[in-house]
C-alpha cells in the first residue's frame, strides 16, 4: 500500500476510517500479515476506536526480514560513507516534506498532541542529518610499532542490527536506532511496539524511496514473542532496545545466549531539585516541562520534585496554577496541549497509582482524574487531568515507582547533602535537573548525581548532538551524540610486519 493513501485516511478530528493491516515491510514492500495468526486490535487512543489489525510476526517471517536485511547489508556495508549519507539525506529531505502527514498518523496511533509530534518528526529529520554527517568520518588509527612494524585500526560496521522500540516516541525511536546503524553500514530489523506500529513502516518507505537497497531497513510487528525471536537469531548482530527494565533485563538474557551486544535504554524516576536560590518562574516551567511531555509518558521525566522547604509555598501555588491551565483534549488541535494516554489499561494504572498515593498520605492537588472532553467523538478517549501530589514521601509508591503518566509528586528538602542522598537512592539513574543561581553548587550536584544526563536550569531539552542513556538499571550504551556511532561499529586492529620475522621456534 504506498504510503500517499495511507495518509489519506482517519484522524480523531475527521471521523477515523481503518488504516492498512499490511504493517511489515521487508524487501522493499509492505508484507500482508500471513494468513490463519490471531490478529489484535490497534486502539486510537483518543477517540478508544479500533484504527488497524495487527498480526505479530512469527519465526518465518522473522527469517524472511533478516534474510531480506543480510541481502541489503552486503551492498550497503561496501559503499563509501558519501554515498551512504547522500541516500539518508534524501530520507531527511522527505520526511521533512511529509511532516505533517507523518506527525498526524503519529498523534492518531499515539494520542500525543499533534505540536509534540511535530517536533518530534522535526527532531528526526535532525537525527538522520547528523548522522548522514558522521558516515564519512568513520576511520581509525594508524600505530606506529618498533622495527618499522605498524598497526591501523578499522572501524567496520557490525551486520544486521535489530532495534526494539517503546510506544511513546515510535517514530523517533526507529530514526534513533536506524539513522546511526545505518551511517556505520549496518542494516536494521526493527520492531514496533504493538501499541504504535503504524510509522515505523512509513519510515521504511522513505528509506526505500531514498535509494536505500531493498532490505536495508525492515519492520516486523508484534510482541514479545516476536522480540524474542529477533533478539535470538543466529543472523543478529546487535540488538538495541527502548522499553522497560523488566523487558531489558529479559532482552540482554535472550541476547546473552548468542553473545550479541545490547543497548539499553530502559526507565526513570528521575529527580529534579529546586534549590531556594532559583528563578522562581522558571523552576515552575522548567517542572511542567520535565513531567507532562508525551502525557508524562516520557523515560526520562524528572517526577520526583525536591523543592527546598522555604519556597515550596509560592512553587506549589504557581505549578498548581499553570497545571490546572494545560488544555487536554483533541491532540490534532494546534492549541491542545496534552493529548490521551496510550491505552486504557495505561489509564487505569496512572489512576491507581494516584488512589494509592492518596491511601498513603499524599495530597491531590490538583488533577489524577478521568477526564471527559466537551467533544462527543473523544468521550471514549484515554484522556486525565495533570496531576500534583504534594506531601509525599521518599518510600511512597508513587516516589519510588515509573508511574509513566501525568503525575507530579513533589517532596521537601533542606539541604543540599540530604537532597543528593535522597536523589541518587533510587535503582534508576536515567536522567537528573538542578534549578540554582548558584553556578559552583550547580556543577556540584550535577557532578554527584547519578544519572546519565544532568539538566542545570531547564529539563528535558533533547538534541541528536547530545549522548543520551542511563546509569544503574536506567540502562547503558548510548543514543544520539557522536558516540552512539562506537555503539553500531566494531573495531578490527590490523597488524602489518615490515621486516623478517623474528620466532622463538
Ligand atoms: P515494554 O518494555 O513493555 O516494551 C518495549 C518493547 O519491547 C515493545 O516493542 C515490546 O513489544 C518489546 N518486548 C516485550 N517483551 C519482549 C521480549 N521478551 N523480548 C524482546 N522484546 C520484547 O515498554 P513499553 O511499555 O513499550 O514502554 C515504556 C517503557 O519504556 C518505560 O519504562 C519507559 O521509561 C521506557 N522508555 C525508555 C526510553 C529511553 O530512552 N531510556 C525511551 C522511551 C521509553
Amino acid at each position: 500500500m504506498a504510503h500517499s493513501s495511507l495518509f489519506a485516511m482517519g484522524a480523531a478530528s475527521t471521523g477515523s476510517l481503518l488504516l492498512s493491516d499490511n504493517l511489515n515491510f521487508w524487501d522493499g514492500e509492505r508484507v500482508a500479515p500471513r494468513a490463519g495468526a490471531t490478529a489484535e486490535p490497534v486502539y486510537e487512543p483518543a477517540t478508544g476506536r479500533v484504527l488497524c489489525q495487527l498480526t505479530p510476526c512469527g519465526s518465518d517471517e522473522v527469517d524472511s526480514a533478516i534474510k531480506s536485511a543480510r541481502g541489503a547489508y552486503a551492498q550497503w556495508s561496501k559503499m563509501a560513507g558519501m554515498e551512504r549519507a547522500r541516500v539518508m539525506l534524501e530520507a531527511a529531505r522527505i520526511i521533512r516534506e511529509r511532516r505533517e502527514k507523518i506527525a498526524k498518523l503519529e498523534v492518531i496511533n499515539n494520542g500525543k498532541s499533534i505540536t509534540e509530534a511535530l517536533a518530534d518528526i522535526d527532531g528526526s529529520c535532525q537525527c538522520i542529518e547528523f548522522y548522514a554527517g558522521l558516515a564519512s568520518t568513520m576511520a581509525g588509527q594508524h600505530i606506529q610499532l618498533p622495527g618499522g612494524a605498524f598497526a591501523y585500526t578499522r572501524r567496520e560496521p557490525l551486520g544486521v542490527c535489530v532495534g526494539i522500540g517503546a510506544w511513546n516516541y515510535p517514530f523517533q525511536i526507529a530514526v534513533a536506532k536506524s539513522a546511526p546503524a545505518l551511517a556505520c553500514g549496518n542494516a536494521m530489523v526493527f520492531k514496533p511496539s504493538p501499541m504504535t506500529p503504524v510509522t515505523a513502516v512509513v519510515l521504511a518507505e522513505i528509506y526505500q524511496e531514498a535509494g536505500a537497497p531493498r532490505g536495508l531497513f525492515c519492520v516486523v510487528q508484534g510482541g514479545a514473542q516476536t522480540g524474542t525471536l529477533l533478539c535470538q537469531h543466529p543472523d543478529v548482530a546487535k540488538v538495541s532496545f527502548t522499553g522497560s527494565v523488566p523487558t531489558g533485563k529479559k532482552v540482554m538474557e535472550t541476547s546473552a545466549r548468542g553473545v550479541k551486544p545490547v543497548t539499553l535504554e530502559l526507565g526513570g524516576k528521575s529527580p529534579l531539585i529546586i534549590f531556594n536560590d532559583c528563578e522562581l518562574d522558571n523552576a515552575v516551567k522548567g517542572a511542567l516541562m520535565a513531567n507532562f511531555l508525551t502525557q508524562g509518558q516520557v523515560c526520562c521525566n524528572g517526577t520526583r520534585v525536591f523543592v527546598q522547604r522555604d519556597i515550596m509555598t509560592q512553587f506549589l501555588e504557581k505549578v498548581v496554577s499553570r497545571t490546572k491551565a494545560i488544555a487536554v483534549g483533541d491532540p490534532l488541535l494546534d492549541r491542545t496541549r496534552m493529548g490521551a494516554l496510550i491505552s486504557k489499561p495505561q489509564l487505569e494504572k496512572v489512576l491507581a497509582y494516584v488512589k494509592q498515593a492518596e491511601e498513603q498520605g499524599a495530597t491531590v492537588l490538583c488533577g489524577g482524574k478521568p477526564l471527559v472532553p466537551a467533544d462527543p467523538k473523544l468521550k471514549e478517549g484515554y484522556f486525565m487531568s495533570p496531576c500534583i501530589l504534594d506531601n509525599c514521601r521518599d518510600d511512597m509508591t508513587c516516589v519510588k515507582e515509573e508511574i509513566f503518566g501525568p503525575v507530579m509528586s513533589v517532596l521537601p528538602f533542606d539541604t543540599e547533602e540530604e537532597v543528593l542522598r535522597r536523589a541518587n537512592d533510587t535503582t534508576y539513574g536515567l536522567a537528573s535537573g538542578v534549578f540554582t543561581r548558584d553556578i559552583s553548587r550547580a556543577h556540584r550536584v550535577a557532578e554527584k548525581l547519578e544519572a546519565g544526563t544532568c539538566y542545570i536550569n531547564n529539563y528535558n531539552i533533547s538534541s541528536v548532538e547530545l549522548p543520551f542513556g542511563g546509569y544503574k538499571m536506567s540502562g547503558f550504551g548510548r543514543e544520539n551524540g557522536q558516540v552512539t556511532i562506537e555503539y553500531y561499529s566494531q573495531l578490527k586492529t590490523v597488524v602489518v610486519e615490515m621486516g623478517d620475522v623474528e620466532s622463538l621456534f
